[in-house]
């Protein structure tokens, strides 16, 4: 870690040295024989991380909003019915996007901090037919949480497709895609999945599938359409050579690595470390007397912290005061909220991380004149962590 600082923010995130020394493998076409068996571990491993047997992945060069972007535009018919679930800035992102592709988007918002509920939703369903929901896992925002399992039976109930936006979940909560019934869970490589930005992955499941090949219409994106990816996800997974458009090939080798260092930690003992650690932090907080976004411990996101800031520290004096201290923290997200901070805890995060990021929050809070006991938080999550 010397000469270079902790990067604690809600992606990108650490990465794992042998992601990053694969990132550096000379590049080799895309039809080479070591790519092809690469990018087809992937596809099967992205299985058992999504915990989806019976589930199509998908892997392509772009971004997380991409991910969405491609579920939505595949999903998605001019006049559709669709219906957002948002916990914060994504579930307005994705309420746009809908609409680029001609659906009619009503958007269930719950208050700062809190969730909508499964009542609100099911109230929701009841008064109008809706081809798909969406939800976020985790809001990036505001580090709230959804439980995906009961708005997922509701999407069985009603006959409506659920697509979740795990950007800032998959392999850090706990996400059981077949058990639940999820149609489409997606993410982006640089978060929890452990890889440097620009791989969009997502798995849809069989109804999702269906519902693709019983379009009327042309994808309204050509380059997100299914129709040109599916074949060569198909053909990769046979082990055979095949063109779309190139995908990157050094974050597919790289994404290998990462997938078997996921698998191999074993899925539900990764979620339990997440949990650990986010406990301790938001121990720290609490000793502290910072009070964090999520109303509640049980919306509170395992994979990063939202903590409001004390009156009088400003964001601009205490986000360089933690670099400065050695740890990369990120600002808030939401413009018209009182000021906060986030902090990202997934992927490879251990507890040593964790300390070093309290220890330099204590310090600029020094710096800002916040008034608390040194110590205090460490303490707290020490405990937390040896207990
Ligand atoms: C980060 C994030 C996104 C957007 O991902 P990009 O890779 O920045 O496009 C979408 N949804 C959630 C929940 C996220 O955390």
């Amino acid at each position: 870690m010397k000469g270079r600082k902790l990067l604690m923010i809600p992606g990108p995130i650490e990465f794992e040295p042998a992601v990053l020394s694969m990132m550096s493998k000379p590049t080799t076409s895309h039809v080479a024989p070591d790519f092809i068996d690469s990018f087809g571990n992937c596809i099967e491993m992205m299985r058992n991380v999504w915990q989806s047997p019976s589930g199509q992945p998908f892997i392509v060069g772009g971004t997380g909003t991409f991910a969405m972007d491609m579920a939505g535009s595949n999903l998605i018919e001019p006049g559709d019915n669709a219906l957002v679930i948002s916990s914060g800035f994504f579930g307005d992102r994705y309420a746009a996007l809908l609409k680029r592709y001609g659906a009619n988007v009503d958007f269930l918002q719950p208050q700062l901090g809190s969730v909508v509920t499964t009542e609100e939703i099911e109230t929701a369903l009841k008064q109008k037919k809706y081809k798909l929901m969406t939800f976020t896992h985790v809001d990036t925002s505001t580090s709230v949480k959804i439980n995906p399992q009961p708005i997922a039976e509701l999407g069985k109930k009603y006959d409506v497709l659920t697509i979740l936006d795990g950007v800032c979940s998959v392999a850090g909560e706990n996400i059981q895609q077949d058990a639940w019934g999820i149609d489409v869970v997606l993410t982006a490589s640089q978060k929890a999945v452990g890889v440097p930005p620009g791989l969009a992955l997502l798995v849809a499941s069989p109804k999702a599938m269906a519902a693709y090949n019983s379009r009327k219409t042309p994808v309204g994106n050509y380059y997100a359409d299914w129709g040109n990816w599916l074949p060569i996800m198909q053909a990769y997974e046979a082990r055979k050579p095949s063109y779309f458009g190139t995908p990157p090939v050094n974050l597919v080798f790289a994404l290998e690595v990462s997938l078997k260092i996921i698998l191999k930690e074993e899925i539900e003992k990764r979620f339990k470390r997440h949990q650990h650690i986010a406990d301790s932090f938001r121990a720290a907080m609490k000793a502290l007397k910072l009070e964090i976004i999520p109303a509640n411990d049980t919306i509170a996101a395992n994979t990063l912290t939202a903590v409001y800031l004390p009156t009088n520290v400003a964001p601009t004096d205490f986000i360089p005061a933690v670099s400065a201290a050695g740890v990369i923290i990120a600002g808030g997200l939401l413009k018209d909220s009182k000021p906060y901070f986030r902090v990202g805890h997934m992927g490879s995060v251990n507890a040593t991380d964790i300390l070093g990021t309290i220890a330099a929050i204590e310090t600029a809070l020094k710096k800002c004149n916040y008034s608390f006991t040194a110590n205090a938080g460490l303490a707290a999550a020490q405990n937390v962590l040896l207990g």
